[in-house]
């Protein structure tokens, strides 16, 4: 078997899995119970929020834990467009679902106006137009994300935010595929909203945290509890806070070493396929470039097959796990709204790789060598049927 879907989730670490067993065992307190045993409960969760704005230099009070980058999402929007009565947004149809179906709801009753950044068929950001939304408008929240989660592109958060800065408006980043794999000064950038979701980098499922910035009030979504200062009520997923500070300091531990094999992981890939397959090929988004993309993320255009189906099931026949589009719009079998979206390549059969530090370079030999076998049996099964 080889896991190859790295931007979907990760393996937990042992070394976090390690952190979390104490507070799934022994130190099994509420954190707001007044007792020895729910303040120790209560220290692991302060602790690992400490940790956790360490890392990303920012303020504890800043950091709120939620179950992960969905509710995180819903949580910055929902949050910022009640509390500032947004009317405008600006957002970019590549952002993740968690972003447009939370948008979309506010706008389906007209409360909200939503502009959709102009973007290059490689998915591209134009900065320019979007300046000038932000010129022509008030009263905007931003929602653009730090990097795709399909195809990878990186877009320039620090030059949105100054442009958000400038124009008064509101700036909320999905920053769940960059989170552990890029450093982050938030007091050098001018964010409002950023989340994270502990399972992208090797932390357990279910738990993740939005930073929001101490200038910006959001309302409460989740009623009922004092925890998480009353923004988001509910108790405390304790081992699941500790393993994620724990996979964070061991993401920022290791940034430079992880970023340079994964990257030598993904150009393996990429020159590989291109020697092995020319023109036949091609690469969705900005995934082949080594600047402008996450490391660990290759979005390949292949030729349909001729017979046999879609390639992304044949290699899961055959014990390797790749995605086609995210792993979130499989469940809804609609495909890949990001590759519509960029209208490129929707006659190829394409193919999500995401790379971590769990895949080896003879893993991309193995799965490169299935690939060339699928095809060569491809054409084969068609040249027998044509005699
Ligand atoms: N935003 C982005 C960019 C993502 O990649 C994902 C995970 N696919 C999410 C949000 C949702 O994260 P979670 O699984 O923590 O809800």
């Amino acid at each position: 078997e080889i896991y190859c879907d790295n931007a979907a989730t990760t393996a937990l670490d042992l070394e976090v899995l390690d952190t979390m067993i104490p507070y799934l065992t022994n130190h099994f307190g509420n954190p707001s119970s007044s007792h020895a045993i729910g303040r120790k409960a209560r220290e692991a969760v302060e602790e690992s929020r400490q940790k956790i704005a360490g890392l990303l230099n920012a303020s504890e009070n800043d950091i709120f834990f939620t179950s992960g980058a969905t509710e995180a999402n819903n949580l910055a929007l929902s949050g910022a467009i009640k509390t500032y009565e947004i009317k405008h947004v600006i957002t970019n149809r590549l952002e993740h679902k968690a972003v447009l179906q939370t948008l979309g709801q506010y706008s389906q009753n007209n409360e909200l106006e939503t502009d959709f950044v102009k973007i290059d068929s490689r998915g591209n950001i134009d900065l320019n137009q979007f300046e000038w939304l932000l010129k022509n408008n008030h009263q905007t929240l931003v929602s653009l994300m730090h990097a795709n989660n399909e195809i990878g592109n990186l877009n320039d958060i620090a030059k949105i935010g100054e442009l958000c800065k400038k124009y008064d408006a509101i700036f909320h980043s999905d920053t769940t595929q960059t989170i552990g794999k890029y450093r982050f000064d938030i007091k050098k950038l001018n964010v409002d909203y950023i989340i994270g979701s502990s399972h992208k980098f090797h932390g357990p499922k279910g738990v993740g945290f939005i930073y929001i910035n101490k200038y910006r009030k959001i309302q409460p979504h989740i009623y009922g509890g004092a925890q998480e200062r009353g923004t988001r009520g509910g108790t405390e997923n304790v081992a699941g806070i500790v393993g994620m500070a724990k996979a964070l300091e061991i993401a920022y531990r290791d940034l430079e070493e992880y970023h340079n094999y994964v990257a030598f992981l993904k150009s393996k890939m990429s020159t590989t396929l291109h020697d092995l397959f020319g023109e036949e090929i091609s690469f969705n988004g900005e995934s082949d470039s080594p600047t402008n993309s996450l490391p660990n993320i290759l979005n390949v255009a292949f030729p349909h097959l001729k017979k046999g189906g879609v390639l992304v099931n044949r290699l899961d026949a055959l014990g390797i796990a790749v995605s086609g589009g995210s792993a979130c719009s499989n469940l809804t079998n609609n495909g890949s709204h990001v590759l519509k979206t960029l209208n490129r390549n929707l006659d190829k059969d394409s193919v999500r790789f995401s790379f971590s530090k769990s895949n080896t370079p003879k893993e991309i030999d193995l799965i490169i060598k299935t690939i060339v076998d699928i095809y060569e049996q491809d054409i084969f099964i068609k040249k027998t049927e044509q005699q």
